[in-house]
């Protein structure tokens, strides 16, 4: 579809039966900067490919499973199989793609839903990712090959109770006994929790954070589900709590010592979150373009030929593109090898935000059908408020690039 504006219809107020309605959509907002041509045929390629599976494969399914509140359980396997998890990575079956290949990916599983790129990131950039770069040969010949396929789930552990934008305040230790560590602590909002098999948990160990690959069927860990959440319902967030975990020399992960190793693995997973939002906002911009060119009110005019929807349309449109380019630019900067933290919290909160605003936006002018299920907008609109607060809330973010712009902390 076109972002030109429609002839105005000359018919009254035309009636809009969902059916009728998505099969107008041809999801291709007017690239007005081109993104797409800077894109190798591979990228453009893996973005095909990821974008019909999210069609044929996970639509038919996210309805449900946002209204439920659940994963799809079919998913983990079907995602692994197309090589999307961990696609910018090398060895162990990862598809080594490179950094805007796996942006591009999670910008189509994001269009689909955000609770579905998030499994992705916590899979990709918060569990494989550290075993791949911290992790030992033994560990990541265990886990990499079936976290990959997704025959295997993981979950990160951060967040806890009273620990959430300031993380280093975790209470959850591990104490050093003969040949392993003991596990005690409670974490909380793990995504992916209820269905892994291992998570990666940060811990304090010996004065330092470090981090633990725990497999999770152990009799010793209460899991529950959190919620009912009223966004990101499809995607599933645990409270797990280790009561005297007992666990082998094995499960440290080596390579790194402190806040850094957390860290890092955040900045890995809000760098695909910078891409991912875009396929939510492009998503939602395309429905509202769509749907305001087609619904008449007053005197048989489309909502689109009125100024003040244009001007609406002229803002998401702009705050996408723009999003679009620092995506890019931030893609560039991965794969040069000269990414820095400060750049992915300004496209983190940036992009985020912007995608929020548009969702906000395209769910107004829906009018009353902005609020089902159907329409996807509120869905998507619902999703992002997650998307603003975790990896960093919006708040924490600016707090980052104040200290960056000024030199001066300003979190406490
Ligand atoms: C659906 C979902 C999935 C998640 N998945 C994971 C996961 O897989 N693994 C994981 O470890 N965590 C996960 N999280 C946790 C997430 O990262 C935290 O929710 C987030 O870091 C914020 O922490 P908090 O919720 O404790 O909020 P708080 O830290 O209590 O913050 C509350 C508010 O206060 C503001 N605030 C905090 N500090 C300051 C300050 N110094 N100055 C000004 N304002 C401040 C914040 O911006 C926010 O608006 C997830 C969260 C959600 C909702």
């Amino acid at each position: 579809m076109r972002f030109a504006p429609r002839e105005p219809s000359k018919e009254g107020a035309v009636k809009l039966g969902a059916l009728l309605f998505f099969a107008l959509i041809e999801g291709a907002m007017r690239d007005l900067f081109s993104l797409d041509r800077h894109l190798t045929d591979a990228e453009r390629s893996l973005a095909r490919t990821t974008r019909a599976f999210v069609d044929h494969t996970f639509r038919p399914l996210v309805n449900d499973a946002w209204e439920r509140g659940y994963f799809p359980r079919e998913l983990p396997k079907a995602i692994g199989a197309l090589g999307l998890i961990g696609c910018n990575l090398q060895g162990y079956g990862c598809a080594d793609l490179g950094d805007v290949a796996y942006g591009v990916a999670c910008r189509e599983l994001e269009r689909g839903d955000s609770g579905l790129r998030s499994f992705v990131s916590v899979q990709s950039s918060l569990v494989l990712w550290p075993i791949h770069t911290y992790g030992s040969d033994e560990q990541k010949n265990r886990w990499i090959p079936g976290l990959q396929s997704g025959e295997l789930v993981g979950c990160f552990g951060l967040t806890e109770p009273d620990a959430g934008s300031n993380p280093s305040a975790m209470t959850t230790a591990a104490e050093r006994i003969d040949g392993g560590w003991i596990l005690r602590g409670e974490k909380r909002w793990l995504t992916n929790g209820t269905i892994a098999d291992v998570g990666l948990i940060w811990a304090k160990a010996e004065g330092t954070v470090r981090g633990f690959l725990v497999p999770l069927a152990d009799a010793n860990i209460e899991r529950r589900t959190l919620g009912p959440k009223l966004s990101l319902r499809a995607s599933e967030s645990a409270a797990i709590t280790f009561h005297d975990v007992r666990l082998n020399d094995d499960a440290l992960l080596p390579g790194v010592k402190g806040m850094k190793g957390p860290l890092s693995c955040l900045t890995q997973a809000r760098y695909g979150i910078g891409w991912g939002v875009l396929g939510a906002a492009e998503e939602c911009l395309d429905i509202a373009t769509e749907y305001t060119t087609k619904r008449c009110q007053f005197d048989g005019k489309p909502l689109a030929s009125h100024q003040l929807v244009q001007a609406k349309l002229a803002e998401m449109w702009t705050s996408l593109t723009a999003s679009q380019m620092f995506a890019l630019e931030l893609g560039r900067h991965k794969s040069a090898g000269t990414l820095e933290p400060a750049q992915v919290s300004m496209v983190k909160r940036h992009n985020v935000h912007a995608a929020l605003q548009t969702a906000r936006t395209a769910r107004e002018l829906l009018g009353g059908n902005g609020i089902l299920l159907e329409y996807r907008v509120m869905r998507h609109a619902a999703n992002l408020e997650t998307v603003h607060t975790y990896e960093g809330t919006h708040d924490v973010h600016t707090l980052v690039l104040g200290q960056e712009a000024t030199g001066i902390a300003a979190y406490s």
